[in-house]
């Protein structure tokens, strides 16, 4: 993959892209991003992913580009990368800026836009055939998840104790109930309709999660329902899966040490991320 890096409007060489040590993203973890999957050249639900960039900048006033300037970078980055009718992935990261170290930000900072092609990682074929296994933990994290802040090490740390686990993902539980996974969303399927949990302020509302809600279940008339999950209610489920831009939709056949219905891949799922697959291959 191309290793041209795209800093604040500069397309520079890897090597050339670098960051300064009082920048506020590398000492505060004071920053957004986002990624975007390209199916054959094409980044998927663009619009959506700027908007949230957008909004996140504003929740935590970080001086942002508009939408509008936003996508002419990344279209006019991909150009320069040259690439073609590839899948790829983007990662977009807005840092606060650069000043001395010091809590309270000063005010007026010019932040730092960054942009890095790299491959679709996609999961193994395996994955979405035979469905994954999940681990539950609490979640640790701030109470403003809807947020994509840069600001991950709750995340960080439970995505590694699935993999110690060997997990596809750990799904996060706050008092009682679930909330996400460490990058993913998660849905159930309880007598043929959709559950999942509300978009509040203590998950962040994945794209695919609202791909899921507002295309395709009512393209298959599935009836979908955001309520909160019990832990109880989500070791009952027929079905569960997870929903993300990289992860896209993944079925989950065992939870902890417990089968998901008979640990096979649902039949909803299937239909789900079959449609799913259509929706980015067209
Ligand atoms: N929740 C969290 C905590 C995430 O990091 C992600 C992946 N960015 C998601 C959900 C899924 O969001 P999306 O569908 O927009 O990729």
């Amino acid at each position: 993959m191309n290793q041209k890096i795209y800093v604040n409007g500069k397309i520079v060489p890897r090597q050339e892209a670098l960051v300064d040590i009082e920048d506020r993203g590398f000492q505060f973890a004071d920053g957004v991003y986002e990624v975007i999957a390209v199916y054959q050249g094409k980044p998927f639900k663009l619009r959506e992913h700027l908007e949230r960039l957008v909004f996140s900048a504003a929740e935590l006033e970080i001086s942002c580009p508009g939408i509008a300037e936003l996508q002419e970078e990344v279209e006019g980055y991909l150009t320069s990368i040259g690439l073609g009718a590839e899948d790829a992935s983007i990662y977009i990261q807005l840092t606060r800026g650069v000043c001395p170290r010091t809590h309270a930000y000063p005010d007026g900072l010019d932040s730092i836009l960054i942009m890095k092609a790299g491959s679709l990682k996609s999961r193994p074929e395996e994955y979405y055939q035979s469905g994954v296994k999940i681990i539950t933990r609490p979640d640790e994290r701030w109470s403003r998840c809807y947020i994509k802040s840069i600001a991950l090490l709750p995340n960080v740390m439970a995505k590694k104790a699935a993999e110690r686990a060997r997990a596809y993902e750990a799904v996060m539980h706050r008092d009682g109930f679930v909330t996400e996974g460490s990058s993913s969303n998660l849905f159930l399927v309880e007598e043929g309709s959709l559950i999942t949990p509300p978009a509040t302020n203590y998950i962040l509302n994945g794209i695919t999660r609202q791909t899921v809600i507002q295309d395709i279940a009512p393209e298959l008339g599935l009836e979908i329902r955001e309520q909160s999950i019990s832990l109880d209610r989500l070791f009952r489920a027929e079905e569960v899966f997870l929903t993300g831009t990289t992860t896209e939709i993944m079925p989950v056949v065992r939870i902890d040490e417990n089968e998901v219905g008979r640990g096979l891949v649902g039949e909803i799922t299937g239909r789900i991320s079959e449609t799913y697959r259509g929706l980015t291959r067209a």
